[in-house]
């Protein structure tokens, strides 16, 4: 099966330019200027022509940081691998990399396998795992080898959550020296979660129920704090360090001031914090549970700090930490106790068109666009040259975008399985029209043509960051 993309504007990291793309089965042959002899004929010869006049050709998003079907307070994220990786390539996304839970008290392989019978034969775009790790122990410590060598090699912790996942300094300490023994890298959710949960307490003893709450317990100082002190045990550890959904200045400051002095740290932010605030969470009748998500929305102005962060690369990249749980019977599980509300938002099918809006605004450049959304997830997690790229060899991952289409976000229209969207309403400029994975052509002309099970898992290197 030969495909070619025709008269289209492709994309990288590295800059923009016309090319005809020639996709061969599951990869990229070649690529050939449009005026080009050899593109006439690819066109003539191919067994399906893609027009993409006016439209650009990008690498397929990579999503790196999804809960499908996550356990959280005696439920579950309401996406499984199906909905939400059918989701995902609704919006350009072509991989996801999701988190693997391991339990109290179980083992990190069982673990692994209980993700891989979740996810195996039900994804419909490429999909790896990270790890999470709840119990730092010896056999965990050892258990992070064979994790590796099956292409899980980032390991996250939390500072939060204690009782649940939160892990202690020493056990940070730990694993970040097998971290930097094996080359694989600690991801860190890093809220200060002590101190939090005296917060939530004492809000909770004085009547303070409302889901805003959620935000004002969670002040940004405590990601800030939390976020230097993983530094500090980095640094301390000579282990490479990677902060999840980074959200506050306070958290950035850390970050910039620690790539200044020349250490391996990395930040994601999301979506919802460079486009949703505090005020979101302060909406009236509980419908602030929809917004609540750890870290917090934040007040307005750390925004700008946000997009500074993308244009700079103290934020490396641009994850959505997809986890999501129905307003009904789930967010209402919190009502008259704030605590209880599931964390986690709604987002893998609107990453691309939400960061696209920044090149509308000029806050980015359209190949810096495709760099946070793509390319540097594809090198940051080990799975360059194969994702990430538009270039000859390179697994035909390709999304073909409108920048100039309108469209309203909308839970009447959006394909996740939740009925509520963080975005509602939102216009937007530019839209996917052609989304492939390896190859096969999954979303074209509004409907889905992939299937569950098209998806593969992928075994993947080392970061490509780290020399
Ligand atoms: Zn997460």
């Amino acid at each position: 099966m030969s495909i070619v993309i025709r008269n289209g504007t492709v994309v990288n990291a590295t800059g923009a330019y016309p090319a005809d793309v020639l996709v061969e089965g599951e990869r990229i042959a070649a690529l050939a200027a449009p005026d080009s002899g050899l593109a006439q004929q690819w066109a003539s010869g191919a067994e399906r022509v893609i027009d993409a006049a006016g439209k650009y050709v990008v690498p397929g998003g990579i999503d790196g940081h999804t809960h499908m079907e996550m356990p959280f307070g005696g439920t579950f994220s309401a996406d499984n691998f199906e909905t939400g990786t059918i989701a995902a390539a609704w919006g350009g996304t072509t991989t996801i990399v999701d988190f693997a839970v391991q339990g109290k008290g179980t083992s990190l392989l069982s673990a692994l396998d209980k993700w891989h019978s979740k996810a195996d034969g039900n994804c419909a775009i490429d999909y790896g795992f990270h790890m999470i790790i709840s119990d730092v122990n010896d056999t965990s410590l050892k258990e992070m080898e064979a994790c590796i060598d099956a292409g899980v090699n980032t390991f996250k912790m939390f500072m939060a959550y204690p009782g649940v996942f939160y892990a202690t300094d020493g056990e940070i300490l730990r694993a970040m020296q097998k971290a930097r023994d094996t080359g694989s890298m600690i991801m860190m959710h890093a809220e200060n979660g002590i101190a939090i949960d005296q917060l939530v307490a004492q809000a909770l003893a004085s009547g303070h129920t409302d889901p805003v709450q959620h935000g004002l317990t969670r002040p940004p100082e405590l990601e800030g704090e939390a976020t230097s002190r993983a530094i500090t045990l980095a640094k301390v550890t000579g282990s490479p360090l990677y902060i999840v959904h980074l959200s506050a200045a306070h958290a950035l400051d850390a970050v910039t001031q620690a790539r200044d002095t020349g250490q391996n740290v990395f930040a994601e932010t999301c979506p919802q914090y460079l486009f949703l605030s505090l005020d979101d969470l302060a909406k009236p009748d509980f419908e602030g549970a929809k917004y609540v998500a750890s870290p917090p929305l934040r007040p307005k102005e750390h925004q700008a700090e946000l997009w500074r962060g993308l244009r700079t690369n103290d934020l490396s990249l641009v994850s959505t930490d997809h986890c999501p749980f129905c307003f009904k019977d789930q967010k209402e599980l919190g009502r008259g106790d704030f605590s209880k509300i599931p964390n986690g938002m709604p987002g893998v099918e609107h990453r691309m068109d939400l960061l696209y809006q920044g090149v509308v605004k000029g806050e980015i450049t359209l190949p810096r666009w495709v760099e946070i959304s793509s390319t540097t997830p594809a090198r940051m997690f080990g799975l360059y040259p194969r994702k990430g790229v538009i270039a000859p060899g390179a697994d035909a991952d390709l999304t073909v975008y409108d920048p100039t289409a309108r469209q309203t976000i909308s839970a009447s229209t959006h394909h996740m399985k939740v009925d509520y969207s963080a975005y509602e309403g939102m216009e937007l400029t530019g839209k996917v029209s052609t989304v492939l994975s390896r190859g096969r052509v999954v979303v074209d002309d509004n409907a889905f043509h992939g299937a569950a099970g098209h998806g593969t898992f992928l075994k993947r290197d080392l970061s490509q960051y780290l020399v």
